[in-house]
C-alpha cells in the first residue's frame, strides 16, 4: 500500500468563534468612539448554569466594550439600575413590571432576557412586550417580522452569529443542502431564515423528525447542518456527511463540563469545518447582542 493511501483524511478545521467576535469587536470600537455616551444594556436571567455562563460572558465583552450593564447589581432596587439574576419563583407580573422600567428609561437602550425561562413565565409574552427597539437579542414579533421580508435592522443575535460563522469560510451557499436542527423562534427558525436568504436548500428537522426516526436521514445529507436542540453530543459523528460544515450552537453542562449538541471529536473526523463548544458559537453571539445594542443605541438616539 503506499504512503498516500495510508494517509489521514484531513479532519475539520475548527471555526474559532473569538477570531470572528474580535473581527465585530474591533468595528464596534471604532463606532462606540464616537459616541458622547456609552450605550447601556439591561439583562434579565434566572440562575440556570447555561443562563450564569451566558450571562458572565456578556458582562465581561460589555465592560471591555465599555458598555453599561447597570450601576449597581447589589443596591436594594438592583432590578431597577441593573442587570439582574431573577429569582427563579418570580411571577410573571413581577418580570413584566421589570421590563416595562427599563421599556420606559430613556437611558436603558438594550434589554436581554435569558432563555429558557422558569414554567410559570410565557417566553413569547415576554418577547412581545419589550420595546421593539430595545429588544437586543431579535426576537420581538416586529423584528421577527421584519426578518421575514429581510429587512431586521435587529436581527436575532444567535441567527446571525451562526451565518458570522458560516459566511467566515468562504464557502458558497448558494444550492447547498443545509440542515437544521433544532426549531426554536430564537434560534431554529431564524437560523433557517437567514440560510433561506442565501438560497441554501434549507430543511428544518425537530422532534417529529426524530420521532419519525428521520433525524439520522437529513443530518447525512447536510453539506451545511445548524444544530440548536440543547441534548449533550445527540447528533452523533458517524452522521456527518464528508467535507460537511457543522455549526454546533448547544450549550449543555455535564459534569462541570461544557458540551455541544454533536460529538464533536468523531464529527471533527469526517466534516471540512467545525465549531467547537465552547468557543464557537458563544462568542461570535455575545458579540453580536453588543452590536445589537450599539444598533439599538443608535435608533434610540440621534448617533448613526
Ligand atoms: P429550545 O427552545 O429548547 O429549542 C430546542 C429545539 O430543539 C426545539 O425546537 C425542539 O423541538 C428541538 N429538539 C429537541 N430535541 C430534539 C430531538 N431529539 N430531535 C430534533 N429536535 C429536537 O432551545 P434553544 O433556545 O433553541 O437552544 C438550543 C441550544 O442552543 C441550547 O443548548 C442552548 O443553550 C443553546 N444556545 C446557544 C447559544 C449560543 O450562543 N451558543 C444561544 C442560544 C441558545 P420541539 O420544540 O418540537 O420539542
Amino acid at each position: 500500500m503506499t504512503k498516500t493511501l495510508l494517509k489521514k483524511p484531513p479532519m475539520g478545521r475548527e471555526l474559532k468563534g473569538k477570531v470572528i467576535a474580535d473581527q465585530i469587536k474591533g468595528e464596534l470600537q471604532k463606532e462606540l468612539a464616537r459616541f458622547t455616551a456609552p450605550p447601556q444594556l439591561r439583562v434579565l436571567y434566572f440562575g440556570t448554569a447555561t443562563s450564569r455562563l451566558y450571562w458572565h460572558a456578556q458582562h465581561t465583552v460589555a465592560k471591555e466594550l465599555l458598555i453599561g450593564t447597570g450601576r449597581s447589581s447589589h443596591a436594594a432596587d438592583a432590578w431597577r439600575d441593573g442587570s439582574f439574576e431573577c429569582p427563579p419563583d418570580w411571577t410573571p407580573e413581577k418580570v413584566e413590571q421589570i421590563i416595562e422600567c427599563w421599556n420606559r428609561d430613556p437611558d436603558v437602550h438594550g434589554i436581554f432576557v435569558h432563555q429558557p425561562l422558569p414554567q410559570q413565565l410565557d417566553a413569547q409574552r415576554i418577547s412581545a412586550i419589550i420595546d421593539p427597539r430595545k429588544d437586543v437579542e431579535g426576537i420581538h414579533p416586529q423584528n421577527s417580522a421584519r426578518r421575514f421580508f429581510a429587512k431586521a435592522r435587529i436581527g436575532s443575535c444567535t441567527a446571525l452569529a451562526v451565518m458570522e460563522l458560516i459566511e467566515s469560510t468562504g464557502e458558497p451557499l448558494e444550492g447547498k443542502e443545509a440542515v437544521v436542527v433544532g426549531h426554536s423562534e430564537i434560534v431554529g427558525r431564524p437560523v433557517s431564515m437567514l440560510l433561506l436568504d442565501k438560497l441554501a436548500t434549507t430543511t428544518i428537522c425537530h422532534i417529529g423528525t426524530d420521532k419519525a426516526q428521520r433525524l439520522e436521514d437529513h443530518v447525512r445529507r447536510a453539506d451545511i447542518l445548524v444544530v440548536a436542540i440543547g441534548r449533550p453530543q445527540y447528533i452523533k459523528g458517524a452522521w456527518i456527511k464528508a467535507g460537511a460544515m457543522v455549526i454546533d450552537v448547544g450549550i449543555n453542562v455535564v459534569n462541570g463540563r461544557v458540551v455541544g449538541d454533536v460529538e464533536f471529536e468523531a464529527a471533527k473526523q469526517r466534516a471540512k469545518y467545525i465549531t467547537p463548544v465552547p468557543g464557537g458559537v458563544g462568542p461570535v453571539t455575545v458579540m453580536i447582542v453588543m452590536k445589537n445594542t450599539v444598533e439599538a443605541f443608535k435608533l434610540q438616539t440621534s448617533a448613526s
